[in-house]
């Protein structure tokens, strides 16, 4: 299997060929500039454990394209963080903040770690020590972190808090932070929120009934809002999955149940009608299969097994782009990664605004304006994948790659 890095390559050098970027602008070299990530900071962290002997933890910053703006990008904590991996975030990234309109550039962090095994103590430890490595490379101008797997407020806000030690008071060094300390109402809901619109909006395109069947991989930030947001609207979710199993239900889960299910046992496993492998999640029968945790779950090997008519990535990645063709060969609609989940670093740009104004918006006020950009994104990529005769994923890089060309000729080569 090819990596996410080299598959994301591969489509940005098809859809900018279907472009003609080479002819649109000759020697500007678009697409190699686009292949390769502007900075790549490595380093290891070495903390003092509780039980006083060293950690040492390898960690990730690339910094892709500031061609839009400042870089800016979650940060992910988990054991299978590895380089190639923080590349294909960090440029989708640049690709999801072209595409939905944030003055931002694309970038990444990671950290190879599973936090579950870390104490509160020895993890504040360590987002302090990463913050304190990459001191000259964050700022609210030059590259803001915020969460993804695995890291939250919390991890936020230790950012925020050591960068305010060592340099200043800059609010806009990450966005996800606590309200107490700037953040955004309606920041965390903000990916769910948007997976849960844009999947309203697809089933509906696709002539489903308002109150369709949904499955939904992963259950953290982005799984729970969306669950949480669709279950409002009446959409029968009959299936969830997160690392400790699955919990489904032809009938449709209870959601708000699910969720303090999850509070008091730490995982979904348990609830529901059937207990199932987490693994059969794809091939439960559902109209619209939402997954919200990891890259690849719907690879080459398992793709046959989906039962979805439409797949709206809440995660970055989930669906392998060497699974595609099947998929699509069989009439799968995948809405991608770059708009469905753009719901968070939207929110992200309106709480760095905030910041910037000092002054602070209701949550309503941040809910419209964020339905606002994902529809009207949503029906931007619709319309030009049907008038090109292409995938969505392919129109939204294509979208992208548009406005990133332009920005890059106006800039000019020095
Ligand atoms: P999170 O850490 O809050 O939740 C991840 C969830 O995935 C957990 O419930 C975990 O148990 C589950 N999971 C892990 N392995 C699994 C497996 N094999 N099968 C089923 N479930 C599994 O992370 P998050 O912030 O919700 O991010 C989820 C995805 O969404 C990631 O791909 C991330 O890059 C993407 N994303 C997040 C944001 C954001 O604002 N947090 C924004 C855009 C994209």
């Amino acid at each position: 299997m090819n990596s996410a890095i080299s598959n994301i390559i591969e489509l940005l050098k098809k859809t900018g060929g279907r472009l003609g970027l080479e002819q649109t602008y000759p020697g500007e070299r678009i697409i190699d500039r686009i292949a390769v990530s502007d900075k790549i900071i490595r380093f290891k962290a070495i903390i003092k454990m509780d039980d006083g002997s060293a950690g040492i933890f390898q960690c990730y910053r690339i910094q892709h394209s500031d061609t839009l703006g400042p870089y800016k990008g979650g940060t992910r904590l988990h054991p299978d963080v590895n380089l190639d991996e923080v590349k294909a975030l960090a440029t989708l990234m640049t690709l999801k903040t072209a595409l939905v309109d944030v003055p931002f550039g694309g970038g990444k962090g990671g950290i190879v770690v599973d936090p579950k095994k870390l104490s509160q103590s020895e993890l504040e430890r360590l987002i302090r020590k990463y913050t304190v490595k990459l001191l000259n490379d964050i700022g609210p101008n030059l590259d803001i972190p915020a969460p993804d797997v695995n890291s939250g407020e919390r991890e936020m806000a230790w950012i925020y808090d050591e960068y305010r030690k060592h340099r200043e008071l800059a609010r806009g060094v990450v966005t996800g932070k606590p309200v107490e300390l700037g953040g955004s109402l309606g920041r965390i809901s903000a990916t769910g929120a948007g997976v849960a619109m844009i999947a309203v909006e697809a089933a509906r395109d696709a002539g489903m009934p308002e109150k369709f069947r949904a499955s939904i991989e992963g259950f953290g930030n982005v799984g729970v809002y969306a669950a949480q947001k669709l279950f409002d609207l009446g959409v029968k979710i009959v299936a969830v999955s997160d690392s400790s199993g699955m919990a489904s239900d032809t009938k449709g889960l209870d959601i708000p149940a699910l969720i303090r299910h999850k509070e008091i046992s730490g995982g979904v496993r348990g609830f529901g009608d059937k207990t199932l492998p987490k693994e059969d999640i794809v091939s439960i029968p559902a109209d619209v299969f939402i997954p919200c945790a990891l890259g690849d779950c719907i690879r080459k090997d398992n793709a046959s097994r989906v039962a979805a008519r439409i797949i709206v990535e809440g995660a970055n990645a989930p669906v392998s782009l060497d699974a595609e063709p099947e998929l699509v060969s069989r009439g799968v609609a995948i809405v991608p990664d770059i708009l469905a989940n753009a719901g968070g670093v939207i929110v992200s740009y309106f709480e760095w605004v905030q910041n910037r104004e000092g002054f602070y918006w209701e949550e309503d006020m941040v809910a419209g304006r964020l339905r606002e950009k994902m529809i009207h994104a949503y029906r931007k990529v619709r319309e030009y994948s049907i008038g090109e005769g292409v995938t969505m994923r392919e129109a939204a890089y294509m979208l992208a790659l548009k406005k990133i060309a332009r920005a890059v000729r106006v800039r000019g080569i020095q």
